[in-house]
């Protein structure tokens, strides 16, 4: 099992790590700060290195608890202790958006009770999938705007964890249409305070003020309850 230093410190740009394995999939490290593909999220690039080379990190992908950081090519022999560097500039902006895409789905289910059907942030844009009938477009400008104010007011994002019971009889925690993942008993929450609350496994600014400012790009109809709004957030 790779150690998920992502997991309490969003904020951590470089690491210390062992390599555990080498093979055709990547390199396997002890610990790592790169966060690997999933939850809607894309994963961290950057570089490992050792005795003063640095390889790029293409891609992270978790498997079966472990985490491969794919390179081109790597003679590192298992046992190197390594330096991982991630892409911080990449990694800040999808924090930001993923931060910013949680705000948006709190609001708009306290404001009308919709629920998320999908999600993806990329390293510029995101968009969010609601089981909503109709297109409207007042609404999600009328989200936008509510979320900037609450963004402005410079909300706590505070990151901790709960017991599946208690996750289970916690209001508004599920906001993901469908059911909690089995056979997790404890959860990583992620909670904005008076926003939004879920049980998330990504990486979140510590403040809404981070994000800057919430832009609508576009709106999709996606089919019958499935409408996506696409936004970036700016600088
Ligand atoms: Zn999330």
């Amino acid at each position: 099992m790779t150690k998920l230093l992502y997991l309490d410190d969003s904020y951590l740009k470089e690491f210390d790590a062992k390599v555990e394995e080498v093979n055709d999939k990547g390199i396997v490290l002890d610990r790592t700060a790169f966060y690997p593909v999933g939850g809607g999220l894309p994963s961290d690039t950057g570089f490992i290195e050792y005795s003063g080379e640095r390889i790029r990190v293409r891609e992270v992908i978790k498997q079966g608890g472990k985490v491969y950081h794919v390179v081109e090519k790597s003679d590192i022999p298992v046992g190197a202790i390594v330096k991982g560097i991630i892409d911080w500039d990449r990694r800040y902006r999808i924090m930001r958006l993923h931060t910013a895409a949680h705000v948006l789905s709190g609001l708009l289910y306290s404001m009308v009770g919709v629920l998320i059907t999908g999600n993806a942030i990329r390293e510029n844009r995101a968009h969010i999938d609601f089981s909503l009938e109709k297109t409207d477009r007042e609404l999600f400008q009328k989200v936008i705007e509510e979320a900037n104010k609450v963004i402005s007011e410079g909300r706590k994002v505070k990151i901790y964890y709960m017991e599946r019971e208690k996750v289970l009889q916690t209001p508004g925690m599920i906001k993901l249409a469908g059911r909690l993942p089995p056979n997790i008993p404890v959860f990583r929450i992620v909670e904005i305070e008076r926003i939004d609350i879920q049980p998330d496994g990504g990486v979140h600014v510590a403040n809404t003020k981070e994000i800057g400012e919430i832009e609508l790009l576009k709106i999709q109809n996606k089919g019958r309850n499935r409408k996506r709004l696409h936004f970036t957030v700016k600088p």
